[in-house]
């Protein structure tokens, strides 16, 4: 999409980031978004490209990071964490992406690519990537209940974008789940999915670093 569509469909709106880096990490190990990728932290490449499409950014930190830093200081799950940065955006934000700090190569495009779905009419935008592998719900004692056609499923990533008004309501009652898409759809909202970048990983295990490093000098 030109420059001009996108500046002419966006008249009017407000577009604000949440950041949410509050994680403790415990599959890593260590808070992973503050590891450094070509001497900058996750959690910057996240909140540098957040920059570049957004009116404001909200950046969501552990208690000692924000006292330090300055942001804002997070909760004890993720879906808390992304209420503390609500909190702290503006009531003429019209729509509100929110991201994990622990993707640092979300690209501007995909950002966009949300951004423009919901400016189309969407209530929610979400990259989705098609999953490869056979996926299965498990009960108890590791017994298959049942699968899932896997060309209906998507494996979903962030920067999700949303109408402030539909994030906000979804959030009202305190939900958790482990994405904001979750949330919106719960209450009936329509939430679609643009294509996915496999280049937004999200830094889980000591290898996703490995590799994150491993871009960042080109040699991938
Ligand atoms: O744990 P998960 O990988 O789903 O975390 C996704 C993002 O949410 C990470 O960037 C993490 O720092 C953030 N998070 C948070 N507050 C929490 C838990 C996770 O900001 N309590």
């Amino acid at each position: 999409m030109g420059m001009n569509t996108v500046s002419r469909q966006r008249v009017g709106e407000k577009i604000w980031t949440i950041v949410v880096a509050a994680g403790s990490g415990s599959r890593f190990g260590s808070p992973k978004q503050f590891s450094l990728i070509n001497e900058r932290r996750v959690v910057d490449w996240a909140v540098e490209t957040a920059r570049l499409v957004s009116d404001g950014v909200v950046v969501v930190l552990p208690a000692d990071q924000a006292t330090r830093e300055g942001g804002v200081v997070g909760g004890a799950t993720r879906s808390a964490s992304v209420r503390s940065g609500l909190a702290e955006v503006p009531d003429d934000a019209t729509i509100i992406c929110v991201h994990d700090a622990a993707r640092p190569f979300a690209s501007e495009f995909l950002f966009d690519e949300v951004i423009d779905a919901v400016c189309a009419g969407a209530d929610g935008a979400v990259p989705g990537l098609p999953v490869v592998d056979t996926i299965k719900f498990v009960g108890e004692n590791n017994v298959v209940i049942s699968t899932p056609n896997r060309r209906d499923l998507v494996a979903v990533q962030t920067p999700q974008a949303f109408r402030a008004k539909t994030l906000r309501q979804a959030h009202a009652h305190n939900p958790e789940g482990t994405d904001d898409s979750t949330l919106v759809e719960n209450n009936g909202f329509r939430v679609v999915v643009v294509n996915g970048d496999p280049l937004n990983r999200k830094i889980t295990t000591p290898e996703d670093l490995n590799w994150a490093r491993a871009v960042s000098r080109g040699e991938v």
